[in-house]
């Protein structure tokens, strides 16, 4: 079997938000898709471990915020790596309250659907979760950012609990050799990308990236970083 195969699906990149009370969060998701539109419906796949999975089910609603291809990597690696158990995601996020009450994203937003919670699936690691549209609206003319554009041209990874995740998954570009790795997130400096969201531009080598360099991702400093095998 050659999971490649599974690389080549056009996902997106959203973050999901959930949550009622004083209880919100939110998270990346890169499944999401449109069930029926007569009513109009999506669908999304969270992890069980996920806080997210948590409130949704508490709350019985959610929203989805479609990411822009110009999202930095710190603001996908705040929703992405980072738990909503540890730290308030929101905070520092533009957000609006929606028609139900969840605060939608609108910081980096392409548009936003909204939904109430229709029917869930158990799906083992991941419960797919089936809402009613209740609200919906584009934020911005940008271009919507694909999974493969955050792969490929980003150098981004999936956390372990993406339901596309895949163990030592190799990671697409230059040459192994010139990469580092982030031993906390996974994330991947390579050299031919450089980190443009934070002033590194391509052709830096690791070795050259200034010791206030952190991990665009998860913040980890340079240390935390080994060669790509
Ligand atoms: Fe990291």
């Amino acid at each position: 079997m050659n999971k490649a195969a599974l690389h080549k699906i056009s996902y997106g990149l959203y973050i999901v938000t959930s949550g009622q009370g004083d209880k919100f969060n939110g998270q990346i998701a890169n499944s999401m898709f449109q069930v029926t539109s007569n009513p109009a419906t999506i669908a999304i796949s969270i992890n069980k471990e996920n806080y997210s999975h948590e409130l949704i089910r508490f709350s019985r609603k959610f929203a989805v915020s479609i990411l822009s291809e110009a999202t930095p990597m710190t603001f996908i690696g705040l929703f992405g790596f980072k738990s909503g158990r540890d730290v308030n995601k929101l905070q520092n996020v533009k957000t609006k309250t929606g028609i139900t009450g969840v605060p939608i994203v609108v910081e980096n937003t392409v548009s936003y659907i909204e939904v109430e919670l229709e029917k869930e699936m158990d799906c083992g690691t991941h419960t797919i979760f089936v809402g009613n549209i209740v609200d919906c609206d584009v934020v911005s003319s940008d271009e919507p950012m694909t999974y493969a554009y955050y792969q490929k041209v980003k150098g981004g990874k999936s956390p372990k609990t993406a339901p596309t995740y895949i163990k030592d998954e190799p990671a697409a570009g230059a040459q192994p050799s010139s990469r580092y790795v982030c031993s906390v997130c996974g994330y991947v400096y390579d050299p031919a990308i450089g980190d443009p969201d934070n002033g590194i531009a391509a052709g830096t080598k690791f070795e050259d990236l200034p010791d206030s360099w952190t991990c665009p991702i998860c913040d980890a400093d340079k240390s935390k970083f080994e060669k790509e095998k």
